[in-house]
């Protein structure tokens, strides 16, 4: 039993309008699903990836509107990673990035850059026989989209906490430098742990709160019984009506997911109209008009 790299990656906004036009018309990403956390209706739960919201894509934000801007610290992720095709792609980004007013750190296999929030994304180069999930919307060729999680970067001041339930119950594989990587049938992905700054971190816009790992649907009880039983406190499974889940803190301090593969984005849309309205599961459908009022309003997203 093995977890396919990364589901989804959330993250917290401050501002869901500026947000909704830098993952979508600067970096090609589709929003997919427009609906709200579930354990806090008033507050968007946006998701954007693929043309088909697929796992193994799903760059997520929770916005809380005017949130300050948060850092990340020991125990937090501080970068996520993305897969694109080929180093002429990070010459595509470099100069697409670049032309909005955003400084890049290019190396011969990686860009780096911060999201307009302060949230520091990678793109990189990897050889892995994954399908690509190309994210193509707008005016973005589809030979440079970006395609798909290649893994995050986390903040820990003492990894080797984090190996035991990592490679033991996870089957994570440990690639030596701080790198674990989680590999399955399907898709594969990584967390790397990194040393802390000596600042504290604090939540707030630009950190990610979660990161999410990809397991076939029907697994879940299974997966969550493992967990539990390495003795880390977890949840029992969750129906969050487009996945299960299942959460615990990791040693070092990341929150983890546990996410099923389906049933997926299409379960109450069809594809063409994923992302277009405020979607809620049933058990919020009838207080839609009050959380509809509450939620920042966003102008339809176009398709330049
Ligand atoms: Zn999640």
């Amino acid at each position: 039993m093995k977890l396919d790299g990364v589901h989804h990656v959330s993250s917290i906004t401050g501002d869901a309008p500026r947000n909704v036009d830098f993952y979508t018309r600067v970096l090609g990403m589709r929003l997919v699903k427009k609906t709200v956390n579930q354990d806090d209706p008033s507050v968007y739960h946006l998701f954007y990836g693929d043309e088909q919201g697929s796992p193994g894509f799903d760059m997520t934000f929770f916005e809380y509107r005017g949130a300050r801007p948060g850092r990340a610290g020991d125990g937090m992720v501080h970068t996520v990673a993305f897969r694109v095709p080929s180093a002429q792609s990070l010459d595509f980004w470099a100069s697409r990035i670049g032309a909005e007013g955003i400084a890049v750190e290019r190396s011969a296999a990686a860009l780096r850059f911060d999201d307009p929030e302060g949230l520091t994304l990678e793109l990189v180069v990897e050889d892995v026989p994954d399908a690509p999930l190309p994210a193509d919307f707008g005016d973005v060729p589809t030979e440079h989209a970006i395609t798909g999680f290649a893994g995050v970067r986390a903040y820990a001041s003492r990894p080797d906490r984090s190996a035991g339930l990592l490679t033991g119950p996870l089957a994570f594989e440990d690639r030596g430098d701080g790198v674990f990587e989680s590999r399955g049938d399907e898709r594969g992905g990584w967390i790397a742990y990194e040393q802390p700054p000596l600042e504290p971190g604090i939540p707030g816009a630009g950190t990610v709160h979660h990161v999410a790992w990809s397991m076939p649907l029907g697994a879940e009880e299974a997966w969550q019984q493992r967990v539990a039983a390495a003795g880390a406190r977890a949840t029992e499974v969750i129906d969050r009506f487009y996945f299960r889940s299942v959460y615990f803190r990791e040693p070092s301090g990341v929150l983890f997911e546990l996410a099923t593969r389906g049933p997926g984005f299409t379960a109450d849309e069809e594809l063409s109209e994923l992302g277009k309205r405020v979607a809620l599961p049933p058990f919020l459908e009838p207080y839609r008009e009050r959380i509809e009022a509450s939620l920042t309003p966003l102008d339809p997203v176009e398709s330049t």
